[in-house]
């Protein structure tokens, strides 16, 4: 049986729950207009603090409930930014807010650190390791992570970017890419040109394939004396037959011109078929590649498993219009873990306004529910999408208005700036952005963690068995290189 008191039931196991209590009853304390529900207020608990379980938690502020926010994360972060931290623009602070700041104001909301590992919805608990927390209504709004397509052994040698360790890391590789081909070219050894590939040609693997063709033709051009960063090769690849294909034709078409003026080498409707050390096999072709970067896919958080409703293919839970899950009215699940279709049938995309909207409207349908009315039904409003590309390259759609160009990069920096979370960091990240803007330069590049880059002798092995093949090439054995061949397509 759980004790009445919702209290009780989520102090840790192992304290006994007594100042735990106490410590609650204080954050409860009135000190600003914002709601201070009493103990027995109906307790809301919101697992993910991402866009779509903070604009919950922020809406639920205002409502006489008891509020517990469930993140493995103590901050927020910023993701639309991720690839600026992971191209050395930004510093990772300036695109995470801890989750207890942003909510300081808010006294009937508890934030509580920690992974949740799976429901016990029968008897209304969220289980994590060594904490069970009762609810009297749920959100899961646990996000997605990417996906390998059913191949997880590719993760090492191609990261993918979803969170601000994700960013780091492939920082990491970037710019010790650099490094070792200098201090190779600097030791007299061979001065093959970098070659980086981005698998990937959704809005993500755009912005990285972009950034990092400006970083080798710009930013680093001139700092190196062994290599020529200008020779770095970008490579993105493209399954499908056009890039951003969530976009209009004609901006797909306008992105894919602005990459290539970028120096980006684009290749759409080819399917990886392998990820190796060193090198991108799609069937016989064989690409080396310094560093890979996975930028295709996304799954679900493996805890949409865990509430027994029905999945889609991609692991998203197929949710009511109201956004509760079949069988539990109590349980919301919302953002990118869950699946919904727009009047017209189509699958509502998996972005940030769509995950912060059905933050507000599951708050909404729980304040109804106190209130003794009926639930509303989510209506998704499309403001419009924005994919950046480089500087002063982007394009953007509103409505049936699509633009490219200077005027979709200045809307999609004024979007981003407002968007983000603190003045300080809006202020910190425009002075960042306007200093890059005129001095070509990056702030953030630095090298931490691992001085090693377990590609780069993978990477010698491949350009020689590839050096080999075209050499067979030149006797007439009639075996083409499979690089070469990748490369003429
Ligand atoms: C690189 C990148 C760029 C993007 N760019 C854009 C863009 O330009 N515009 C746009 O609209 N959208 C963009 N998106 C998509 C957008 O970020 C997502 O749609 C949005 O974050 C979804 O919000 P969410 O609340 O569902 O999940 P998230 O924001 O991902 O939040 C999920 C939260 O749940 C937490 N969590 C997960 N599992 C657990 C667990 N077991 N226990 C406790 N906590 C858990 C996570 O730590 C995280 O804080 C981008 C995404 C990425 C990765």
């Amino acid at each position: 049986m759980l004790p009445d008191d919702c209290h009780a039931a989520y102090a840790p196991k192992e304290w006994g729950g007594g100042q735990y209590e106490k410590d609650l009853l204080l954050i409860h304390a009135p000190r600003n207009h914002i709601s201070v529900a009493s103990p027995t207020a109906p307790h809301v608990v919101i697992v993910g603090a991402g866009f779509g379980g903070l604009r919950a938690a922020h809406a639920l502020a205002r409502e006489r409930v008891r509020v517990t926010l469930i993140d493995r994360k103590n901050h927020h972060t910023f993701q639309p930014l991720l690839y600026q931290v992971a191209t050395a623009g930004l510093s990772p602070g300036e695109i995470a807010t801890p989750v207890r700041w942003i909510l300081r104001r808010a006294y009937n909301i508890e934030v509580l650190l920690g992974e949740v590992q799976d429901f016990d919805l029968e008897r209304k608990i969220v289980k994590l390791e060594d904490l069970d927390v009762a609810y009297d209504y749920l959100i899961v709004a646990a996000g997605a992570r990417h996906a390998y397509f059913g191949h997880p052994e590719w993760e090492p040698f191609a990261p993918g970017l979803k969170t601000v360790e994700d960013a780091i890391e492939i920082r990491r590789r970037v710019l010790l890419a650099f490094e070792l081909a200098e201090r190779q070219a600097a030791n007299g050894g061979p001065q093959m040109p970098l070659r980086f590939v981005i698998i990937g040609g959704g809005p993500t693997g755009v912005e990285l394939a972009g950034t990092l063709a400006e970083i080798a033709r710009r930013v680093l051009a001139d700092e190196f004396h062994s290599i020529d960063p200008r020779q770095t090769r970008i490579v993105l690849i493209e399954g499908g037959p056009r890039v951003l294909p969530s976009y209009p034709e004609d901006l797909s078409r306008s992105a894919e011109e602005q990459l290539r003026q970028l120096g980006v080498e684009v290749h759409t409707s080819a399917m990886v078929t392998g990820i190796e050390p060193a090198a991108v096999c799609m069937g016989k072709t064989r690409l080396p590649a310094a560093i890979i970067l996975w930028a295709a896919g996304v799954a679900a958080s493996p805890l949409g498993k865990k509430l027994s409703a029905r999945l889609d293919r991609a692991g998203r839970v197929m949710v009511n219009q109201d956004l509760s899950i079949p069988d539990h009215p109590e349980v919301f699940v919302i953002g990118d873990l869950a699946s919904l279709k727009d009047e017209k049938g189509n699958l509502l995309p998996g972005v940030a306004p769509v995950a912060m909207q059905q933050g507000s409207a599951a708050a909404a349908n729980i304040a109804r529910d106190l209130q003794g009315k009926a639930r509303s039904n989510f209506k998704y409003v499309d403001k419009g999408s924005l994919a950046t590309i480089g500087r002063a390259a982007a394009v953007a759609q509103f409505g049936k208005v699509y633009i490219s160009g200077l005027v979709a990069w200045l809307s999609w920096l004024f979007i981003h700036i407002l968007f983000l979370i603190g003045f300080r960091n809006r202020l910190l990240v425009m002075i960042q952005w306007a200093w890059s803007y005129f001095t070509f330069q990056r702030g953030a590049r630095l090298i931490t963690g691992d001085p090693t880059l377990s590609s780069w002798m993978a990477l010698h092995t491949v350009q020689q068995e590839v050096k080999q093949s075209d050499n067979e090439d030149d006797l007439g054995t009639g075996a083409v290189s499979a690089a070469a061949r990748f490369e003429r397509q």
